[in-house]
């Protein structure tokens, strides 16, 4: 499966940070055998959009419905218009910060799916419930929850434990293979062999440095970067990291 690296630049992002953005894409250039993205703010979108045409230019979130009194939210007409390809939804810091419960995460999902957009739709256990020995149940039952239930081409699943975002702290290997088989259980269960072909990220304070081994565990398809997204010099080792047969 072609891998997806994408970048996810949460609240950082000015127009001085374009030369950034086409480093970032011109670089990715090199490793044709990776899909590359970055999710910018959604002030950045249009203008990251135009200054990197053919590359892969998401939004961060977008809303469930098509229009309509919704202050301050962005709907998937927007985001096409903008000239975004894909769109993260149910990020943990979203889930948190803004209550969004699994109900809605999937709505948005079906809502980019139906608009075109392609989506990293992310689930996470908290450092308790990893503790509590409960990561794979909790998972399980946020993604049965959270998956849309419609035409998936487009779809891609990033596990990012809420304990490793920004941290610095990894998932180690063994438990990044058997989080990744589970959600790939659960896949096939709500797609049958379509959910074979969904890919599953890992996100979680994901750098150069570990990279490589995190792209050898079965059932990781790519990965989703904050942190080490927003400098080419340090995402692009990443992508070439994914690169590698
Ligand atoms: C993220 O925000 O999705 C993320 C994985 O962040 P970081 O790589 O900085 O841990």
């Amino acid at each position: 499966m072609r891998k997806l690296v994408a970048g996810n630049w949460k609240m950082h992002g000015l127009a001085a940070d374009l030369d950034e953005v086409r480093a970032i894409a011109a670089g990715a250039q090199r490793f044709p055998s990776v899909e590359v993205a970055l999710c910018v703010p959604a002030t950045l979108i249009e203008r990251a959009a135009r200054a990197v045409p053919g590359f892969a230019i998401g939004a961060q979130d977008v809303h469930f419905a098509d229009r309509g009194a919704h202050t301050g939210c962005v709907c998937t007409a927007m985001l096409t218009d903008a000239g975004a390809s894909l769109a993260i939804v149910g990020h943990s810091e979203r889930r948190e910060a803004q209550r969004e419960s699994d109900a809605e995460v999937k709505a948005k999902a079906e809502a980019a799916l139906a608009a075109g957009l392609g989506v990293i739709l992310c689930v996470g256990e908290s450092p308790e419930v990893r503790e509590a020995g409960d990561a794979v149940a909790a998972v399980s039952a946020q993604l049965d929850a959270s998956l849309p239930r419609c035409a998936i081409d487009g779809l891609a699943v990033a596990y990012e434990p809420i304990w490793a975002i920004g941290t610095g702290k990894v998932a180690s290997c063994e438990d990044i293979a058997e989080m990744h088989r589970a959600i790939r259980g659960r896949l096939l269960a709500a797609y049958g062999d379509a959910g074979g072909q969904v890919r599953i990220l890992y996100g979680g304070s994901v750098k150069a440095s570990n990279a490589p081994e995190i792209f050898e565990v079965a059932d990781v398809d790519g990965a989703l970067v904050g942190g080490a997204s927003l400098r080419a010099e340090d995402f692009l080792p990443i992508v070439e990291a994914a690169a590698r047969p």
